[in-house]
């Protein structure tokens, strides 16, 4: 037994957990966690992040509330599903009323293309509360090159399980079956597949599954941040069944060597005058000058679709939009009827000086704020932050 650190405060939101022999109260203010996803799950995450004190939160999602969201998300209100509410903002409102010394913001997005690698970069630890392989693909991918532990949850019914992936430990990707790995293969060609396939894939889910593991994956988070590395549920997965109250834990898939995640940005290099608004001419020239080389150019995480022909019509159009931004909506403003196939007929991965398009956004060409790009310059590969960015 360790006696309390500090004199008995009453207004002290943290003395309780003071008196836990290991708890580092200073450890958990000075704490940033990311949280992706803000449904069932995301809200009983934040809630415990909340009472817990942990100083910096950001969470990311996409969606708006809606009636049906009430049953399983403790930050919601009914009001909340009149006009278009977005999840992320209104438990940001919500936090900052059960917890005012926390500092919460959030991203109104998708990962990975509207949050920039950097952000992943200054967290301690990310959250993932996500409903879809795709997108835990995606956090996995971005824990990675970012080197940052993840944790991943799920549920089902009164089931769920709760994993953690450290790079060169464990690995999401590394966990997926032949078919998973192949779906997700397909998905990640057809962009617009993906998004109906997380749709159709919903599965129900109980508040009382989400509070179970919304705790766990808590539990693991507070490890993280104090350091408490052998205890955390790196490489095995604890499974909840809640029916017959089973707790299985269990080894997952050692790292496989021909895994497409296992890839980490290092060194990085900030350059404070670099930023998404900026053009991609302007961006090229600070390039240019930082490493020296005439030749700078900026290769592209996602391809940047240029044109597009619609099969039948054989109609030629020019956009300019990532692939993963193209929708339903999108499409079917050039098809000729709801079943014609669009085809790709010009992208580009590159932005060199060659680019036809010099005056618009590197955020337009798909880069996100804050993020970190990979610039081949002096006959090597740069990872390069836009850290204008930062605020
Ligand atoms: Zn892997």
């Amino acid at each position: 037994m360790q006696t309390p650190k500090r004199k008995f405060d009453p207004r002290s939101w943290d003395h309780t957990f003071e008196l836990i022999s290991w708890w580092d109260a200073e450890k958990v203010r000075k704490a940033k966690v990311i949280v992706v996803g803000a449904g069932a799950l995301g809200n009983e995450v934040l809630k415990n992040l909340a009472l817990l004190n942990v100083g910096e939160i950001l969470v990311i999602d996409f969606d708006t509330i809606e009636y049906s969201n009430l049953s399983r998300s403790v930050l919601f209100r009914e009001r909340d599903t009149e006009g278009e509410n977005y999840k992320a903002q209104i438990a940001v409102q919500r936090i900052r009323e059960m917890n005012p010394q926390v500092k919460i913001d959030s991203i109104i997005g998708k990962i990975p293309h509207d949050v920039g690698l950097g952000v992943f970069r200054r967290a301690d630890v990310v959250i993932g509360c996500l409903d879809n392989r795709l997108a835990r693909l995606f956090v996995n991918r971005m824990c990675h090159k970012a080197n940052k532990t993840w944790i991943d949850g799920g549920i089902q019914n009164l089931a769920g399980q709760v994993t953690v992936y450290r790079p060169g430990k464990s690995c999401y990707e590394c966990s997926l079956g032949t078919s998973d790995r192949q779906f997700i293969q397909f998905q990640l060609g057809c962009p617009d597949i993906a998004r109906r396939s997380m749709e159709l894939g919903r599965v129900p889910t109980t508040p009382l599954a989400a509070s179970i593991i919304g705790a766990m994956q808590v539990q693991e988070a507070i490890k993280v941040i104090h350091g408490n590395d052998d205890k955390l549920l790196v490489g095995e997965r604890v499974y909840y069944e809640g029916m017959n109250n089973d707790f299985i834990r269990f080894k997952t898939t050692p790292i496989r060597t021909d895994c497409l995640s296992h890839f980490t940005y290092d060194p990085i290099i900030e350059v404070p005058a670099l930023r998404a608004d900026l053009t991609i001419a302007q961006s090229l020239e600070i390039l240019r000058k930082q490493f020296d080389d005439p030749e700078a150019y900026i290769e592209l995480d996602e391809e940047l679709i240029s044109e597009i022909t619609t099969k039948e019509t054989e109609q030629t159009h020019h956009v300019l939009a990532p692939k993963g931004a193209f929708n339903d909506q999108m499409i079917a403003a050039f098809q000729s009827h709801p079943n014609e196939e669009i085809v790709i007929t010009d992208s580009f991965g590159e932005l060199h000086a060659d680019f036809p398009h010099q005056d618009i956004s590197l955020k337009k060409a798909g880069i996100p704020p804050l993020h970190i790009v990979r610039v081949r310059a002096n006959g090597r590969l740069h990872f390069v932050e836009l850290s204008g960015d930062e605020e």
